[in-house]
Formats: C-alpha cells, sequence, structure tokens
C-alpha cells in the first residue's frame, strides 16, 4: 500500500528557500541579503579567532563524549546567567538549560507554555521573525498579533502596541519581545519607551517571552541587554531565550538557551523540572561542542577579552555598511533618502522596498532580499555595494 503517494509537497521556507534559489542563479554578480549570517568584507561567515582557540583546547583536555545532562553543561550555563541577567537577579531564581540554538530555547519555551500555564496565548510583533508562529504553532501555543510597525513602515508606533495591548491582552497571556535588533524591522524601543512596555506588561500582567538572539549586535553587550532588565524590574517571572548563533559565530553548531525566571527558589525548581521532562522527551540532551566552546571562552579573561574585540568588529562592520548604503543611495540616480535606516541596529534593516521591487531586484539583478523587504545588512560588501546601490536606484524608478 502506498499511503505517501497523497501527502502534498510542504512550501520552501520562506528565507531558506531563497538561498536554494540564490545557490542556483548562474548571475555572476549575485549577491544573497536575505538569510540573517553575518559575513566578512570577502563574503565569508568566518569562525572567531577565540572560538578557534577555545576549540584546540578542547581536542587537547576534553576527556569523554559521554552524554550531558538534560539540562547541557553547567559551566555553560552559569556563563550564560551571567551574560544574560547580570547580578540583577539572585541565582536561584533563574533556571538555563542549554538548548539547540536559539530555535530550540523557543520550542521548549513554547512545550512550557502549553502543558504548564494553558489555557494561554502568545502575542507577537507584527512583523516577527518568520519562524516564531512557525515554532508557537508547532507546540499547539495559540498565537496573536499587536502593532509595532508604524504606518510609514520605518518607525515603531509604540502607541499602537500599547493600544493592542491594554485593549486585547488578557491577564496570564505570553508576550513574545525581541530584546534587541528586531527581526525583521531592526528596530528597536527607545529606553523610555522600554520602560513604557515594561509598565504595560506588569500591568496587564503578562509574561514576558523575551527573544534575545543578537546580544552584542546591537549597541553592545551590556546596552542590548537593557531592555530586558527594564522589563525584569517590573515582573516576577519571565522566560528568556538566547543563541550563541550570532555572537559566537556558532550558527551550525546550534547552541543557546532557555531561561527562566520564576519568583522564588521553589518555583524555579518545579518549572525546571517540567523543563527538563519537555527536553528528555523532544531530543534527550544537547549537543556538547557548542556549548563547551562558549564555556571555554567566557571561563577564560584572555579568551573573552579576544570574543569581546571580534564581537565588536563584527557590530562595527554592520553599521559601518548600513551607513555606507545610505550614503551611496544618496549619491545614486536622481539622489534617494534612506535616513530612516541609520537608527536601525542589528543585521537587519526594513528597506520600504516593495514585494514588486523585490521580485525585481532578483530577477534583473540576482539580489536576494527577503519579500518583507527585510534587508541583511551584514550580508552587504563594500566593493559591491555601488552595484547593489545601481539596482535599488533601478527598482525605485
Ligand atoms: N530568534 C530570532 C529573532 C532570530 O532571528 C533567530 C535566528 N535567525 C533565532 C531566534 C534563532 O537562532 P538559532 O536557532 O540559529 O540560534
Amino acid at each position: 500500500v502506498q499511503r505517501l503517494a497523497t501527502v502534498p509537497t510542504a512550501p520552501p521556507d520562506a528565507i531558506l528557500g531563497l538561498t536554494e534559489a540564490f545557490n542556483a542563479d548562474k548571475n555572476p554578480n549575485k549577491m544573497n541579503l536575505s538569510v540573517g549570517v553575518y559575513k566578512d568584507a570577502s563574503g565569508k561567515t568566518p569562525i572567531l579567532n577565540c572560538v578557534k582557540e577555545a576549540e584546540r583546547r578542547l581536542v587537547d583536555d576534553e576527556s569523554t563524549k559521554g552524554y550531558l545532562g538534560i539540562d547541557g553543561l553547567p559551566s555553560y550555563r552559569e556563563q550564560i546567567r551571567a551574560l544574560v541577567f547580570g547580578d540583577q537577579l539572585p541565582a536561584d531564581r533563574i533556571a538555563v538549560l542549554q538548548t539547540p540554538g536559539g530555535t530550540g530555547a523557543l520550542r521548549v519555551a513554547a512545550n512550557f507554555l502549553v502543558t504548564q500555564l494553558s489555557p494561554i496565548r502568545i502575542w507577537m510583533s507584527s512583523p516577527t521573525w518568520a519562524n516564531h508562529p512557525a515554532v508557537f504553532s508547532a507546540a499547539g501555543l495559540p498565537t496573536e498579533t499587536y502593532r509595532y510597525l508604524g504606518s510609514d513602515r520605518t518607525s515603531f508606533d509604540l502607541d499602537a502596541m500599547l493600544e493592542d495591548l491594554n485593549e486585547k491582552t488578557s491577564p496570564g497571556d505570553a508576550i513574545l519581545l525581541h530584546a534587541c535588533c528586531h527581526n525583521p524591522t531592526g528596530i528597536d524601543p527607545t529606553a523610555d519607551q522600554w520602560k513604557e512596555i515594561a509598565k504595560t506588561v506588569s500591568e496587564r500582567r503578562l509574561l514576558p517571552l523575551i527573544d534575545f538572539a543578537y546580544q552584542g549586535f546591537g549597541d553592545g553587550l551590556d546596552e542590548d541587554a537593557a531592555g530586558l532588565h527594564t522589563i525584569l524590574s517590573t515582573v516576577d517571572e519571565a522566560i528568556v531565550c538566547t543563541s550563541a548563533s550570532k555572537n559566537f559565530g556558532l550558527y551550525s553548531e546550534r547552541v543557546g538557551a532557555v531561561s527562566l525566571v520564576a519568583g522564588d527558589s521553589a518555583a524555579m525548581k518545579a518549572s525546571q523540572s517540567q523543563l527538563k521532562a519537555i527536553v528528555r522527551a523532544n531530543y534527550s540532551n544537547p549537543p556538547r561542542h557548542g556549548g563547551a566552546i562558549v564555556a571555554a571562552v567566557l571561563e577564560d579573561a584572555e579568551l573573552t577579552a579576544q570574543w569581546k574585540v571580534e564581537l565588536e568588529e563584527m557590530r562595527q562592520r554592520i553599521t559601518r555598511l548600513r551607513n555606507q548604503f545610505v550614503e551611496t543611495m544618496k549619491s545614486t540616480g536622481k539622489g534617494h533618502d534612506f535616513s530612516f535606516l541609520l537608527p536601525q541596529r542589528g543585521m537587519f534593516s526594513f528597506s520600504g522596498l516593495t514585494r514588486m521591487q523585490v521580485d525585481q531586484l532578483k530577477n534583473e539583478f540576482g539580489i536576494y532580499i527577503v519579500g518583507s523587504g527585510r534587508i541583511n545588512v551584514a550580508g552587504m560588501n563594500e566593493e559591491k555595494m555601488q552595484s547593489l546601490c545601481d539596482a535599488v536606484a533601478k527598482v525605485l524608478e
């Protein structure tokens, strides 16, 4: 019997599908500005020197490939706690579990909300990373959206966001917040706006689920955690999902963490036991290598210092490229004002380009950006900047 003959083909992933099309494109001048991966001036996604050195040490010193505990490597979990939370909260209120990437963290968090806190739904910004609703829905977590972008599609509309939170949410609902480098818009709240968001989250008794995938890519390691700390100062409970994919360049090693903040130590321990039960039934325990690298770097003062320099280089390169794009657009064609990109942070920028213009860029120029107009600034290149801007100017004509 053939039962698989009736299985329909799934649509390609909105973002990774574009990379498949890019790889097949024969245009010698093609540019991939879709998927969120950092690239250096030579177009490569480099391995950080601190990571290479940590790996050398691991080869020499690692003594086993035996399973990690369900919640991962203790030294990694302790370092992530310090990096993300500092000393704002007592450690006995925070359960940190090492997960396969930030995506794994989000999935474990979603399973936790559904199994422990139902009925519950999660409010996400519109727009948000396309995989957010996919991951939450796969876990059976109902999703809703709050407004985030202004009607100009280039600015943050705080009033609209707060209006939706005040008028539509129920006490006990979860709210997804991007701690920094909002994906896909690059538009983050200011410090004052974070205070207002925190006040509303607390008044409406919402449970924050904070996605912190880009620490160090916005304004700096501590600066990027400021919004999260503002939220944590007004609530007793929260979940934070972090990732070492971007800030350690460990994309393929799949290393992240889900951190649960509880009101007290007893509540933390009970929730931690449920998180472990979820992991056990999903993938049993996380892979060791990525977590071991991060721990090796962060436990060593010299490697940590080197990491901070390398992270800062990546951050500054993205800022330079964003500025160069704005400058070059100004002097290209009849001149185009993209200065609204300047306050945007992180790998992504919302360009305001329409779906038709995006299609034209792909078909005529081999330039791949996401249908929403989201550009991966970190995929730009100094040498190709003028030809990129010429193409953008053409589709804007
Ligand atoms: N959250 C956001 C907002 C992201 O952009 C990403 C990566 N694209 C992730 C989480 C997850 O990253 P990873 O699973 O690769 O660590």
